[in-house]
């Protein structure tokens, strides 16, 4: 059982920095939400991270997600963290309790009509391309500050934030000015829209304890706690 034993320091040595991070920027450590980003990795590694006591779970493809998550505890919470299309929204949204990737008003909107044929009240995240780059999905800031208002009286979506996925670079000094970009963002909207977007989704593995540093009330850690993925696994489609 090496797997559980390097699971349980992965987690136990995440949740330190995290904690150091959040000490540093003078910040509350329980404010700050770690989202174990378990895609591709199978059933019985989650169990080994559940057991020692990780409960929110993140993955990016519905296909995967939907096999998986029926084969562990339901007191699991699971959040969809990849790009979500319109057809898959059906599938998905018993699931999760929370999508992290609503990139477009008009996926908004089906997000919203789903849930209200669901019975659901999904959280979610609003993406935001903050970078411009033309190959990431996401708002860019300009369309979030002319479609919040829209987005925001959706009955069913309880609005909490937004995310960022920056371009990668190993340094995390350079995600640095991309979640400072997002933190300004949010509070400009916030302003402007007169109602609190009280969380921000921001950093990975490399870079978690900058994007804390600068904000992060969500962070989505996969490699630091399960170690490097093998080949990722595709459904079709995705
Ligand atoms: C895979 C993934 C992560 C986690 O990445 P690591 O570098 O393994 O921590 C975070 N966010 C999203 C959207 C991802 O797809």
């Amino acid at each position: 059982m090496e797997v559980a034993t390097d699971i349980a320091e992965n987690l136990a040595r995440v949740r330190d920095e995290i904690a150091g991070a959040a000490l540093r920027a003078g910040r509350d450590n329980s404010e700050i939400e770690l989202i174990a980003v378990s895609k591709t990795w199978p059933a019985e590694v989650i169990r080994a991270a559940a057991a020692a006591g990780q409960s929110i779970f993140g993955e990016n493809k519905v296909q995967e997600a939907i096999v998986k998550i029926p084969m562990l505890s339901t007191r699991l919470e699971w959040h969809l963290i990849g790009h979500l299309q319109k057809n898959k929204v059906r599938k998905i949204l018993p699931f999760v309790s929370t999508i992290h990737s609503i990139d477009s008003l008009e996926l908004a909107l089906q997000v919203d009509r789903i849930a209200g044929e669901l019975g659901l009240f999904p959280k979610v995240y609003l993406e935001v391309n903050i970078a411009g780059e033309g190959s990431k999905h996401g708002f860019s800031p300009g369309e979030l500050r002319a479609e919040i208002d829209p987005l925001l009286d959706l009955d069913r979506l309880e609005v909490l934030g937004l995310m960022v996925i920056p371009p990668f670079d190993p340094d995390p000094e350079l995600s640095r000015p991309h979640y400072i970009a997002l933190r300004e963002l949010k509070e400009e909207l916030e302003t402007n829209a007169g109602v609190p977007l009280p969380k921000l989704s921001m950093g990975m593995s490399h870079d978690f304890a900058v994007a804390i540093e600068e904000g992060a009330t969500s962070v989505r850690v996969g490699t630091a706690i399960f170690g490097k993925r093998k080949n990722t696994i595709r459904a079709p489609g995705e």
